[in-house]
């Protein structure tokens, strides 16, 4: 029979996160796979469990570990996968071995626990319904600008990591891109002594992130605001200069209708009443 890997959740900064399950799997593991094998083995030392094989898959000897991974599950024994805090995967290694793993017909489970994202956007006090995990934002360039630019029109709560360093400039750059108004939390040292949630819009935190602040920080932003209902005139001019550039009515209708997120019935019944809009044949 397989063995299972399994990607065990550990803590983001206070050791009484790590769950009876967590050290159970730790313990039942043939192997553990982990991102540096002497602050995970300061982790089993803390759980009491001794005696277990540690292997370093990090971004650069994750693919070299797939098959002695593979070697041990198909002899029927379990291989556990931690990163160096919070859920393996998760802006940490782990999930090209997972997909391996699942390639060569293993199973794949998980003992779930702590990711600063997720304890950062509950404590946020934004809407939690639908969320966006946006990871580290690329450093700089075009795929920079590009994020940016999504952030600033995205409706849904968004969580960054960030590091300390960046923090303070990142910050500047989101005012710049979605305005100084929108509502943030800084989530800095989560579960640890000097834990704080730093709440306030986007201009203010800012102004308060000109030194680089001590550990760790998720930003969480909240959405944007719903963009008013567009008035019969607006979508009447937008319409017109689509058919003065050439598209036809019913295509500019439609493109209209869906960009502003209004039915493309109302836009192509307002379009038919331009001056120059092509009627469809009767
Ligand atoms: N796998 C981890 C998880 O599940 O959250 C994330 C690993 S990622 C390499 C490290 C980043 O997570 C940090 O730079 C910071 O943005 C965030 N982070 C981790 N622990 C944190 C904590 N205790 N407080 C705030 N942010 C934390």
């Amino acid at each position: 029979m397989s063995g299972t890997l399994v990607l065990v959740a550990t803590p983001i900064g206070n050791l009484g996160d790590l769950s009876p399950r967590a050290v159970e799997a730790l313990e039942g593991a043939a192997l553990i796979c982990c991102e540096d094998t002497r602050r995970s083995g300061r982790l089993l030392a803390h759980a009491g469990v001794e005696g277990a094989r540690l292997r370093r898959v990090d971004d650069y000897t994750e693919a070299a570990a797939v098959d002695a991974v593979v070697e041990l599950l198909a002899a029927g024994e379990d291989v556990v996968l931690v990163s160096d805090a919070g859920t393996p995967g998760i802006s940490d290694p782990g999930s090209r071995l997972v997909a391996a793993v699942l390639d060569a017909g293993h199973p794949v489970s998980t003992v779930p626990g702590p990711v600063a994202a997720v304890a950062a956007l509950v404590a946020s006090g934004f809407a939690t319904d639908r969320f966006v995990f946006e990871g580290f934002l690329p450093r700089k360039g075009q795929e920079r600008a590009q994020r940016l630019a999504e952030i600033a029109g995205e409706r849904r709560t968004l969580v960054l990591y960030e590091s300390p360093k960046r923090i303070g400039a990142t910050l500047g750059h989101l005012v710049d891109a979605a305005g100084a108004e929108r509502r943030a939390v800084v989530a800095r040292e989560i579960t640890k002594l000097h834990e704080e949630f730093v709440r306030g819009p986007l201009g203010e935190l800012a102004q308060r992130y000109t030194e680089i602040p001590k550990g760790e920080i998720v930003l969480v932003i909240e959405g944007a605001a719903a963009a008013p209902e567009a008035t019969d005139d607006e979508l009447v001019e937008i319409v017109s200069s689509l058919v003065s550039e050439g598209v036809s009515t019913r295509d500019a209708a439609a493109q209209v209708a869906d960009e502003r997120g209004v039915s493309r019935r109302r836009v192509y019944q307002l379009a038919l009443g331009i001056p120059g809009a092509v009627t469809p044949p009767s």
